[in-house]
């Protein structure tokens, strides 16, 4: 018979995370730059009673376990009391995209059935015109002081948050219940119909928070000064806002100033170390840093993922600025790490222009992620680098359905049921390191053959003169699809259609070259900065390619 563990059990809570860093990282800042514009600094001790106040002023208001408490709001202090004071308490922290339409913010807020709404000042005007249309919504709360207070609202009974928080005596305890308990609830950006919930539990956050941390992975400790710059709307920051309680560092939070001058000058004067956000941001800071000719003093690396990170910005960082990149892959269904590039000491010892091709792969799985490469009859592809096919995963911070939806997500793999199907496509190399070639509905299929959009768009982002680029599927009529480039050219740069095509030749297979160019003044985004190749297609859907 099988010896049981002696060992005390305690559930995964989130509000241990909180909870460890107040007691043994108290004096640690949390510095925000607040949408009132001025720099707020407090402490992790403080973050920690302000959440307890707040959970106590949610209960009074009447929520209760399992209520929706959603938000629309930048990376801030206050948001991050609300992650932990919501989840901490047993609601669910619903964190909305503000920069969806906003008849998709009450879709979400709707299917959530959120029962309470907190928002940033800037939102105001959004959350007025959104009210009527989201009839579950009982309280809203203006995440500000009583001084900003709107005179005049359409908004009946709009609350003040921080007269909300100072009402409270911080009398309370966190509370003990399941570690499945939901925590957070975030939507998919529906780029391909209607949002889904990916509802995570505390014990997947926790899990993930420990695994994201680690040195293979965002590497976070306690000597590091963080600054999440993908929004804590878009999968609660890659899970930033635990990790780094988890280590108990400092962090940075740049609210809604995310342009290239903002961010330099938090990076400068707070002293980041570390950062994280989509390739779209590192362009614009890039941009400001080159254009005035400075340097970074503190920072040492960054996360990059969300979108494939080009290797010339890699190169770029890396070189010129002496700032590491951690290339990492994950989506809202996985909480969302997946893979991150690190080399392990035998790679170390390759040529430097091997490690660099590893490195701008999207990496290795991180612990608690399992993956594989599959074929359409859900075989497993060998992993030698070459072979692409469906990227499936599994493992507890993977979800295994969507919210409301009672049908499974999940597949079968080599006869093994379980795994989820990712959507992109990829590449495992022997070294176990996965490379997305394409998300499946972006690869261009000609004659058969699979081109990688991903590929061309990097060869493109190396031209000197290329700003940003995004390739396309085009209609042919012999090859069924051929690529198109649309390519925005830095300011003042002179290039051809013809030079561009040129600089393909030798870096990629002949019949993989663009078909055609197309210069435009800047390409579509999605919410969360990615490329937004549906809108393109539908731009470019009457382009006939040249020669055709
Ligand atoms: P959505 O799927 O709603 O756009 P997610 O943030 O969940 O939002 O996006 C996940 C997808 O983003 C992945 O399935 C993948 O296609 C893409 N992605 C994320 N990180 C990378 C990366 N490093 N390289 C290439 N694609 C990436």
């Amino acid at each position: 018979m099988a010896l049981m563990g002696q060992m005390m059990t305690m559930p995964l809570l989130i509000s241990s995370l909180l909870k460890h860093a107040a007691r043994h990282a108290g004096d640690t800042e949390i510095v925000s730059k607040r949408v009132e514009g001025d720099l707020h600094r407090y402490n992790w001790r403080e973050a920690e009673l302000r959440a307890r106040k707040l959970a106590q002023a949610l209960a009074r208001l009447g929520c209760g376990p399992g209520d929706r408490i959603a938000t629309l709001a930048w990376n801030g202090y206050r948001h991050l009391e609300i992650y932990y004071g919501v989840s901490g308490s047993e609601l669910v922290c619903h964190t909305i995209n503000p920069r969806l339409f906003p008849e998709q913010i009450a879709w979400i807020a709707n299917d959530a059935q959120d029962s309470a709404l907190c928002f940033d000042l800037n939102f105001l005007p959004l959350v007025e015109k959104l009210a009527s249309a989201m009839p579950s919504i009982k309280h809203y709360v203006l995440m500000t002081g009583r001084s900003h207070m709107p005179a005049q609202t359409s908004l009946a009974g709009l609350l003040c948050y921080e007269d909300l928080v100072e009402a409270e005596d911080g009398q309370y305890q966190w509370p003990e219940f399941d570690e499945q308990t939901a925590s957070s609830i975030c939507y998919t950006s529906g780029t391909t119909g209607n949002p889904k919930g990916a509802v995570y539990s505390h014990r997947s956050s926790v899990l993930h928070a420990m695994g994201a941390a680690l040195p293979d992975a965002l590497d976070c400790s306690a000597r590091d000064v963080v600054m999440p710059v993908v929004p804590m709307f878009h999968v609660n920051a890659w899970g930033l806002p635990y990790s780094c309680a988890i280590v108990g560092c400092k962090m940075v939070m740049p609210g809604p100033h995310m342009d290239g001058k903002s961010l330099y000058e938090l990076f400068e004067g707070e002293g980041v170390t570390f950062s994280a956000g989509v390739p779209t941001i590192w362009l614009g800071l890039l941009s400001y840093v080159k254009t005035n000719g400075l340097k970074f003093s503190s920072f040492k690396r960054t996360v990059i993922g969300g979108s494939a990170c080009p290797p010339a910005m890699m190169a770029t960082l890396i070189d010129e600025y002496g700032v590491d990149v951690i290339h990492a892959w994950g989506m809202t269904e996985m909480s969302p790490l997946g893979t991150a590039s690190k080399l392990n000491a035998a790679q170390l010892k390759l040529p430097k222009d091997e490690q660099r091709r590893l490195l701008s792969k999207q990496g290795r799985a991180v612990y608690g992620v399992d993956m594989a490469v599959i074929d359409d009859e859900g075989q497993t592809l060998p992993w030698d680098g070459l072979s692409a096919g469906n990227l499936v995963v599994r493992g507890p911070w993977v979800i295994s359905q969507y919210f409301g939806h009672a049908e499974s997500p999940l597949i079968t793999v080599d006869g093994e049921p379980g795994w989820f199907p990712t959507g992109d496509v990829a590449t495992i190399d022997a070294y176990g390191f996965m490379q997305i070639t394409d998300r499946s509905k972006d690869v261009i299929k000609s004659g058969g053959e699979w081109i990688s959009s991903i590929d061309l768009e990097n060869i493109a982002m190396a031209h000197p003169a290329v700003f940003e680029a995004a390739v396309i599927a085009c209609a042919h009529p012999k090859w069924d699809e051929r690529p198109l480039l649309v390519v925005v050219k830095k300011p003042n740069a002179e290039l051809t259609r013809e030079q561009l095509l040129e600089f393909f030749e030798g870096r990629i297979a002949k019949w993989q070259i663009p078909d055609d160019v197309v210069f435009v003044a800047e390409l579509p985004h999605t919410a969360t900065g990615k490329l937004q190749k549906l809108k393109l297609r539908e731009q470019f859907k009457a382009h006939r390619l040249a020669g055709v």
